[in-house]
């Protein structure tokens, strides 16, 4: 029989599970203490449980974790770039960065990816699978186990499409947020979606204080089509429609993610018509130059041009801003350290 996966439980189901065998009521708090708060890797380094209790525990319960398989450290801004091991031995990768405010981490969602964006890294190897939602929480508790640090922001911009494990990402988000766990304030969490459509309304409906950006990349349907394939699925009208609806109905900010892509996406005519589309909704837009992935034949635009583009979305009253690339020396961006890696050993 399969070991239940333990770090995935709310602790009410902790509870009852408890209660079914025998265990005290206490027990299912102290557990998820250790898990959660502590981020154990093993039932072992629970010290306050006796030795028979942790290896019946041990019997019936499995704890997901992600162990160090690499670890790169920006020499310009100690931007940290995981790529960890997973119980069955798959890879995922998530990034450490410093902030004024504090350390966030970027989580992935899933081993590779469905999505296939032509420019995104994530997706070339294929999809694996859906991650669990103990195996999301356990990329915050490897960095803080390793760096000895809190985190206090996350941003669900990993490998994956979040809203393609829509279940496990809202339990992880239950449990994050809980405050007898990592106690994360919804507020300082942010989920990227390549734009499903019908799970943006099913999000809407739950309300949650989170910001949601949405990887748009370009104004039109020509555009997208040929660089997001999901844009054949639900089109850019579709996507702003509900992103609008969004902003009506819950009062939170959208933020549209752009990837300046040379000659693709980058034209003064594609920041025109990216304003009049935005016009009026609550929103801001990320430039983000492109990061250039070895097999693609993507450039990212020069400086000057984001800052065109930038200034046409700001002249139109759209709030714009320009991110700053953090751990460029380290292949920052996800996906292609894992590529690097499979390549490596099965090269
Ligand atoms: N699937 C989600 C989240 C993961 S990708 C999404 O699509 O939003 C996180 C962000 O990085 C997305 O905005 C994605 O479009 C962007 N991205 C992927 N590859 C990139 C690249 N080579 N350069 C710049 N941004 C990239």
């Amino acid at each position: 029989m399969s070991k239940t996966d333990i770090k995935s439980m709310t602790l009410n189901e902790l509870r009852e599970s408890f209660n079914e065998i025998g265990l005290q009521r206490f027990r299912a708090e102290q557990v998820y203490s250790w898990l959660h708060k502590n981020g154990v890797y093993s039932f072992e380094e629970m010290t306050n449980i006796s030795k028979d209790m942790r290896s019946m525990l041990d019997e019936k319960f499995e704890i997901y974790n992600c162990t160090i398989e690499k670890k790169l450290v920006s020499e310009y801004d100690n931007t940290v770039k995981y790529l960890f091991k997973l119980n069955d031995g798959e890879f995922i990768e998530s990034v450490l960065m410093k902030y004024k405010y504090g350390y966030t981490i970027c989580v992935s969602t899933q081993v590779g990816c469905k999505m296939g964006c032509a420019f995104c890294a994530s997706t070339l190897g294929g999809y694996c699978r859906n991650l669990k939602a103990s195996e999301i929480l356990s990329q915050i508790h490897a960095a803080q186990r390793d760096c000895d640090i809190r985190i206090s922001h996350i941003v669900l911009m990993g490998m994956g499409e979040p809203l393609d494990n829509y279940e496990q990402v809202m339990r992880f988000l239950e449990l994050v947020t809980d405050d007898k766990g990592l106690n994360i304030s919804m507020r300082h969490i942010s989920l990227s979606t390549c734009g499903l459509v019908p799970k943006i309304y099913d999000l809407l409906d739950k309300h949650l204080q989170l910001t949601l950006s949405v990887s748009l990349h370009a104004p039109n349907d020509e555009i997208r089509n040929k660089i997001m394939p999901v844009n054949k699925r639900w089109n850019v009208n579709e996507l702003l429609t509900a992103c609008r609806e969004y902003t009506k109905r819950t009062s939170r900010r959208i933020s549209f993610e752009y990837a300046m892509i040379s000659g693709v996406n980058d034209t003064d005519e594609c920041a025109k018509e990216l304003a009049a589309k935005l016009k009026g909704m609550l929103c801001h837009v990320n430039l983000i130059p492109a990061n250039e992935v070895s097999e693609n034949d993507f450039s990212r635009s020069t400086k000057k041009r984001v800052e065109a583009f930038a200034s046409i979305l700001q002249k139109r009253g759209i709030t714009t801003t320009v991110r700053r690339s953090l751990g460029s020396d380290i292949n920052a961006s996800c996906g292609q350290l894992r590529r690097s890696h499979k390549a490596e050993k099965e090269g």
